[in-house]
């Protein structure tokens, strides 16, 4: 979170504007929180640029919850098409037989999810209901950084992208995207709050067994009030969008901004362990994530030394995902450029102190 955003937060935790309730206190329903839900919406629709035929929803569930509601939403029976790039792609997979037939469209499987699968070789379905693709995959460091042009393709299909763990950290092509989801909790706010954006021709379609909860109908027709949305988050990710939209970077401002500085975050990072035979990053070059940057040692039994020694030096949570094994680290929209140099000068000194 941008430290910006928890000081404000924390100005206002006990009364909020200074109306006597904290956000927390609050009825949904009541004005304050009418006012705090109209401005994170309309503060989201302009930093994205978000079109007028998408609705924008303030969900729960998460992303894994998604991957039930897109299918119970979407797939009118029809086939789904999916194209695997990594772990989430493949949950997104999985979870989707409950309720369709999905087809496996394109894998990187083979490759070990180093490298985006080329759209040009996809197995597209000829009537599929829609395509899934996961555009940021957060534990193999994978990254679309174009959306795929279905049309150009030659399918009629609308494009899902699951954009949890890059969402607002560089522009999104909505010419290209019928429903994009994502959690909150890396960019956007707390945990707890799921972002759906949904191109009205989209909605309306929902399989008799989807909960009215989860119909993105009911939800849009109820301005994200159809239940209680979770409040609480839905104001700090509304901070959140407005901390976005003020920064600046030399002319450019907003998500431009933003997406400048994670450009220059990720190059310091990556230009840092291509330099080194110590470290290594195995995907390829132009599909790599701005976001997750997932890195080996050449030595892994100097893992555990490396974690205590980061440790020590405030450098959090570097341990690679379980199911990848080394080091990640995570440098969401709030990392400053000076965090990533500090991880940067401790990878160099462990680097030197281990030879
Ligand atoms: N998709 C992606 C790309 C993710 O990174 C995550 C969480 N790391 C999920 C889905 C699952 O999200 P949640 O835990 O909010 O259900």
């Amino acid at each position: 979170m941008p430290q910006a955003v928890l000081e404000r937060a924390a100005a206002d935790m006990l009364s909020w504007q200074g109306c006597g309730m904290g956000v927390m206190e609050m009825s949904h329903r009541g004005k304050e929180f009418g006012i705090i839900l109209a401005k994170a919406e309309a503060d989201l629709r302009k930093l994205l640029s978000i079109p007028a035929q998408f609705h924008v929803l303030f969900m729960q569930g998460g992303g894994i919850g998604e991957n039930a509601i897109v299918p119970l939403n979407l797939s009118r029976g029809a086939a789904v098409d999916f194209v695997i790039s990594g772990s989430w792609s493949q949950k997104s997979f999985k979870e989707a037989q409950r309720y369709c037939a999905p087809h496996q469209a394109a894998s990187n499987a083979a490759n070990g999810h180093t490298r985006l699968p080329d759209p040009a070789q996809w197995q597209l379905s000829a009537d599929a209901a829609y395509v899934h693709v996961c555009s940021n995959e957060t534990i193999h460091g994978v990254e679309f950084q174009e959306l795929p042009d279905l049309a150009a393709l030659g399918s009629r299909a609308p494009l899902v992208i699951d954009f949890s763990s890059h969402v607002a950290s560089r522009p999104v092509d909505w010419s290209r995207v019928g429903l994009a989801f994502g959690g909150a909790q890396k960019n956007l706010g707390p945990a707890g709050l799921t972002l759906v954006v949904v191109r009205e021709d989209l909605l309306g379609h929902a399989l008799e067994i989807c909960p009215s909860a989860f119909n993105y109908k009911t939800v849009a027709d109820n301005q994200s009030m159809y239940n209680t949305p979770p409040t609480w988050g839905i104001y700090m990710a509304g901070l959140t969008f407005s901390w976005l939209l003020e920064q600046e970077e030399g002319d450019l401002q907003g998500i431009a901004a933003i997406e400048a500085r994670n450009i220059a975050k990720a190059a310091l990072l990556y230009g840092f362990i291509d330099s080194s035979d110590f470290y290594s990053n195995k995907v390829a070059p132009d599909c790599r994530s701005r976001m997750n940057v997932p890195f080996f040692l050449a030595d892994e039994s100097r893992n555990a030394a490396f974690l205590a020694g980061a440790n020590e030096r405030g450098l959090l949570q570097l341990k690679g995902h379980k199911s990848v094994g080394g080091m990640r680290a995570s440098i969401y929209n709030a990392m400053p450029l000076a965090g990533v140099q500090a991880l940067v000068d401790y990878m160099r000194e462990f680097e030197r102190s281990s030879a």
